[in-house]
């Protein structure tokens, strides 16, 4: 029982490193990887080429008429370590992380269609268990029976700073305002959507990050995995 594989949720808010956690920790447990998010920004990018959103509005109908033709999948580069997100066999990895994917996507991802298709997805991807998910509603709606779920929190200000610093390092110009807003607007709609809002499971084991290391918040996740193995084994 030693190496039972468990399901591990990571939740929380935009831009609070829930993906650096995700990523360490499932290398160090060897686990697969599900970066959720990366699902909604590819259909967000399949919209705003195919122009089904004006002015910020997504044209519900159009997106849901559409995802038929949107084929998502995923590979993992041993090489450089790094996950890559495919749409119809394009590695769309960079141009969904470009603020014009992160200013339409919270609305996007509200649309209940939309939804259900990535949580279809999402449960086929983690059905081997042994596996890291991390998102807005995998602890409480696409693996309610996660044997782990973090709800990931830090500082509004440092994730501002932290999302500021990952964007100008890939060459993006942008201003701070322009991200604390970004974040703001996500938070806000991913909180308040009607369709799975983004909320702390009653479950979930809360981690702010605001003044940890990656090392430290990854001692932390693994510390919370040993105690739940350890507790199968007995
Ligand atoms: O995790 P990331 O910031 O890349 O997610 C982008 C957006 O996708 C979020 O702001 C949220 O609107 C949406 N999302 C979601 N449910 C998930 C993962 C992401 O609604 N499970």
């Amino acid at each position: 029982m030693a190496n039972k594989k468990i399901v591990i949720a990571i939740d929380g808010f935009s831009s609070c490193g829930k993906s650096t956690v995700a990523k360490s920790l499932a290398r160090r447990l060897g686990y697969a990887y599900i970066d959720s998010g990366a699902m909604y920004r590819a259909v967000t990018l399949f919209a705003l080429r195919n122009n089904l959103i004006h002015n910020g509005k997504p044209d519900k109908e159009g997106i849901i008429r559409a995802l038929g033709r949107m084929q998502i999948s995923f590979s993992f580069d041993p090489e450089t370590e790094k996950n890559i997100t495919f749409l119809n066999g394009e590695n769309i990895e960079n141009e969904i992380r470009r603020l014009e994917v992160s200013e339409n996507v919270s609305p996007v991802s509200a649309i209940a269609d939309v939804r259900r298709a990535m949580v279809d997805f999402q449960r086929e991807m983690g059905r081997s268990k042994g596996i890291v998910m991390d998102g807005r509603d995998i602890g409480t709606v696409v693996f309610p029976d996660a044997e782990l779920k973090i709800f990931m929190t830090a500082d509004p200000e440092i994730r501002a700073q932290r999302r500021y610093l990952e964007l100008v390092a890939k060459g993006e110009s942008i201003s701070m305002e322009e991200i604390r807003k970004n974040i703001g607007q996500r938070d806000f709609i991913d909180q308040n959507r009607k369709e799975s809002p983004l909320r702390k499971a009653d479950d979930a084991l809360v981690l702010d990050n605001s003044y940890l290391t990656p090392d430290q918040q990854l001692q932390w996740a693994i510390d919370r995995v040993k105690e739940i193995t350890e507790n199968h084994e007995s």
